[in-house]
């Protein structure tokens, strides 16, 4: 059995029929990442229609760090007065300096208060980070690294992995391990121990080969398992054994 341990079912047309596709493929659990006010709330909604399958990771995209993360901490605080909150995660949150779509102060900012909610709150923290290795290390080590912390979509190399792995975080492989040209990040997942990764589609986004150019879906996630496997040379069993295993410690799901 698989985790999809991130995507984004609020982008997916039918989310609920792309589960059911996701199920059929082993796929028995998932979780929804918010990456502003709107689609967090909406991936609680989501979340709490199917609890047993379904939870929420609540927070803002560096995309959207111009907003300011009060809306999100007034969330979090509403969701921790609920008895059974669906709400695991803070993020998707951190630095994108390839798009630079908020300025790198409001970045800066955004990400520190997510790193400050986590821990307030005893959350597991999602890290998105591009073009941004050294601030991102900088700021989570100013603020206190989270207990559980995940880089969602790793794609540095050999360095940055054993750095995120000192910091005891999770690395989180996606697609992206399919695709050609990653000799770096082939060479990251080689070294990643087995208790310290899990696997995502990042779907809608980042359909693994050979599926390029579809919208892509929880499905996909034996593809990037298999993908895995080969790179460590190990049976695909135990790839699935341990990313089960990894994604409901790091995410304290049941
Ligand atoms: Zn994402």
């Amino acid at each position: 059995m698989w985790v999809d341990s991130h995507c984004h079912l609020q982008d997916l047309q039918d989310w609920e029929s792309k589960l059911n596709l996701g199920i059929q493929a082993g796929v028995e659990k998932v979780i929804c990442i918010g990456t502003d006010l709107e689609s967090s709330i909406q991936a609680i909604e989501i979340a709490e229609t199917v609890p047993e399958r379904i939870w929420a990771s609540i927070g803002l995209h560096p995309h959207h760090a111009s907003s300011g993360t009060d809306n999100i901490r007034s969330l979090v605080a509403q969701e921790s007065t609920k008895q059974n909150s669906q709400v695991v995660a803070i993020g998707e949150c951190g630095l994108d300096y390839f798009y630079n779509y908020s300025s790198v102060e409001d970045q800066k900012s955004s990400f520190s208060s997510q790193i400050n909610l986590a821990n307030e709150y005893d959350l597991t923290l999602v890290i998105h980070t591009r073009d941004a290795w050294e601030d991102t290390f900088d700021i989570l080590q100013k603020e206190g690294i989270p207990k559980r912390t995940v880089f969602h979509c790793f794609t540095g190399g050999i360095q940055e992995a054993k750095v995120c792995l000192e910091l005891g975080a999770y690395l989180s492989f996606s697609g992206i391990v399919t695709f050609s040209n990653t000799q770096l990040l082939r060479q990251a997942v080689e070294i990643c121990p087995l208790d310290k990764f899990i696997v995502e589609t990042d779907s809608p986004f980042l359909t693994p080969v050979p599926f390029r150019g579809r919208p892509n879906d929880s499905s996909n996630i034996p593809i990037i398992g298999a993908k895995i496997a080969e790179i460590k040379n190990i049976s695909i069993d135990i790839i699935e054994q341990n990313s089960w295993k990894n994604t409901h410690i790091v995410f304290e799901i049941e």
